[in-house]
């Protein structure tokens, strides 16, 4: 089979690029999902409290405006039901291909083409790949000793067994970052107890979530400007929280004191708080947006366990001062193997180079979305789009806006498009120079930074910023080399 455009990726960034694309007339791609349903994190993320943390106004895509959100961060099955109602409603059912798991992309000079390999499929060729697999689509288990001999139940966040009853049951959770701090509070309305294991305590802000009255959703729906002026609020909003998130600054002082509040309001037991309170800046590691975790670790039934973990036993937890926690269940709320290193999945392109030796001290693109020698791949969520203070999906809609001009340019004129080393170049050195005044860079460590403290993940600066930069093609930044064969399946055959 050879398309014109194949999409690795079937969640919020591959079925945006998706309706764009349809809504540019290019009807020849399929998206490639290895699951069996759409939606992806969504799909994925299913644990009791699971919602976004920035409101659903803003975490949603402007071209699919929703008036009918429920609350203003919705839970993960409202944001699931969103992904698949814009499945059906941009028609891109018949455009799915589940099952097919990705294990290998490589350029062919001869034609031009990419080939897409499978675990489990016959190979696909494209004139241009999408490369929108997810930031955090693979789970993390956290290398502790004896993993394998505990003998109780174990489940990852992002894997929720729906089957265990948690009535009643001694639970262990292992991991206080944005996944925990929402599960935890609902896991104490059940569990006989629930022993919270933390290594660094987040800084958490508070989270107002109101339900939508039916007479505000009457008015989104009667009156789109009125949606897109809300959105548009809540996008400047955040904006203005960039100052004190992003960059290391004084500002970064008052979000600090914003923390320490919310943490004196809800929790009077001095030690606790100290426990309790972070030893980094704000911002440096992802901030937590909670308003029931300080509450839910003060019921009687939960207990905060600083100690760090030695290792799991068969029948628990030990932490290093030999205590043992029995614990029916083992909830990891421990995150993503996130690739800040290497790919994906293995690309090969132009002379055979390989992607993963050239990220393997840090990935790097130009404005995060092609790399020199790639030829026609275009990647969402790629290097330093991170947002710290705003929604992915304003990130992620320009990335789309962007690769689907770039890729429409090429088929319309027969090319193939492949970003200049020195432009890409230049744009790392000033987005390294950008990140050393961020708080991300500020001295904690976190998942957005490289063992060797490289950050490979955010982008050091407002959503504006990244946006702008992204809002047209400059062609000049790009080779161009014509696409060899007239008919692509005869390119194909050429190769067999
Ligand atoms: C619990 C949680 C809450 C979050 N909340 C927010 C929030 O409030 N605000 C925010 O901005 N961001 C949030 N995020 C970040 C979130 O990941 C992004 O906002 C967004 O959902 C990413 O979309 P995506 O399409 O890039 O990736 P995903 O949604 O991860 O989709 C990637 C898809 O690619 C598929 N795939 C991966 N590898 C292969 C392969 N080799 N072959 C075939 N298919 C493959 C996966 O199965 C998946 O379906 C949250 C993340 C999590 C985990």
């Amino acid at each position: 089979m050879t398309l014109d455009v194949a999409i690795i990726g079937g969640g919020f960034a591959g079925i945006g690029a998706a309706i764009r694309l349809k809504q540019k007339q290019i009807h020849d791609f399929a998206l490639f999902e290895r699951g069996t349903e759409p939606g992806g994190t969504w799909r994925d993320n299913t644990y009791p409290g699971a919602a976004c943390d920035i409101p659903s106004r803003l975490y949603s895509y402007s071209f699919a405006p929703n008036p009918d959100w429920s609350h203003t961060y919705s839970g993960s099955a409202e944001i699931l039901r969103y992904i698949e109602r814009m499945v059906d409603d941009f028609g891109l059912r018949p455009f799915f291909r589940f099952g097919h798991n990705v294990d290998g992309v490589v350029w062919n000079e001869q034609t031009s083409l990419w080939e897409i390999t499978f675990d489990n499929q016959p190979p696909v060729h494209a004139r241009a790949v999408v490369m929108a697999s997810g930031p955090l689509a693979n789970v993390s288990f956290p290398a502790i000793r004896g993993l394998e001999t505990y003998e109780g139940h174990k489940i990852h966040s992002a894997r929720w067994d729906h089957d265990y009853d948690f009535t009643d049951k001694k639970v262990a959770v292992i991991g206080t970052g944005a996944s925990g701090v929402q599960i935890v509070p609902e896991l104490v309305k059940v569990a006989k107890s629930v022993k919270v294991f933390q290594r660094t305590p987040g800084w958490a802000l508070p989270r107002t979530n109101f339900a939508t009255r039916q007479r505000t959703k009457d008015i989104y729906r009667r009156f789109p400007q009125t949606q897109t002026l809300a959105r548009q609020a809540w996008f400047w909003g955040h904006e203005s929280v960039a100052l004190g998130v992003v960059w290391n600054s004084p500002l970064t002082r008052v979000v600090e004191a914003v923390g320490k509040l919310h943490l004196r309001r809800q929790v009077k037991d001095p030690w606790l708080r100290r426990q309790l309170t972070p030893g980094f800046r704000a911002g440096c590691k992802r901030l937590l947006m909670t308003s029931d975790y300080y509450p839910a670790l003060q019921k009687d039934n939960c207990t905060l366990v600083t100690w760090p973990i030695a290792r799991l036993a068969p029948r628990g937890i030990r932490t290093v001062e030999g205590i043992e926690h029995h614990a029916d269940v083992i909830v990891f709320a421990t995150g993503f193997d996130v690739s800040k290193t290497g790919t994906p999945v293995p690309i090969t392109g132009r002379g055979g180079r390989v992607l993963a030796d050239e990220w393997s001290t840090g990935a790097k693109a130009y404005k995060s979305i092609s790399v020199s020698g790639y030829p026609n791949m275009y990647f969402t969520f790629g290097p330093n789009s991170g947002p710290g203070h705003s929604s992915a999906l304003v990130y992620m809609e320009a990335q789309i806006d962007y690769l689907v001009d770039a890729i429409s340019h090429a088929l319309a004129h027969d090319v193939v498009l492949d970003v200049r080393a020195d432009r890409q170049r230049a744009y790392n050195e000033n987005i390294q120079r950008r990140l050393q005044k961020t708080t991300w860079n500020s001295g904690c460590s976190s998942w957005y930074l490289t063992e060797d403290g490289f950050n490979a993940t955010m982008f050091p600066g407002f959503a504006t910023q990244y946006v702008g930069q992204l809002k047209s093609v400059d062609y000049d930044d790009y080779t161009t080399s014509a696409y060899r064969p007239s008919d692509k399946d005869a390119a194909v055959t050429a190769t067999v």
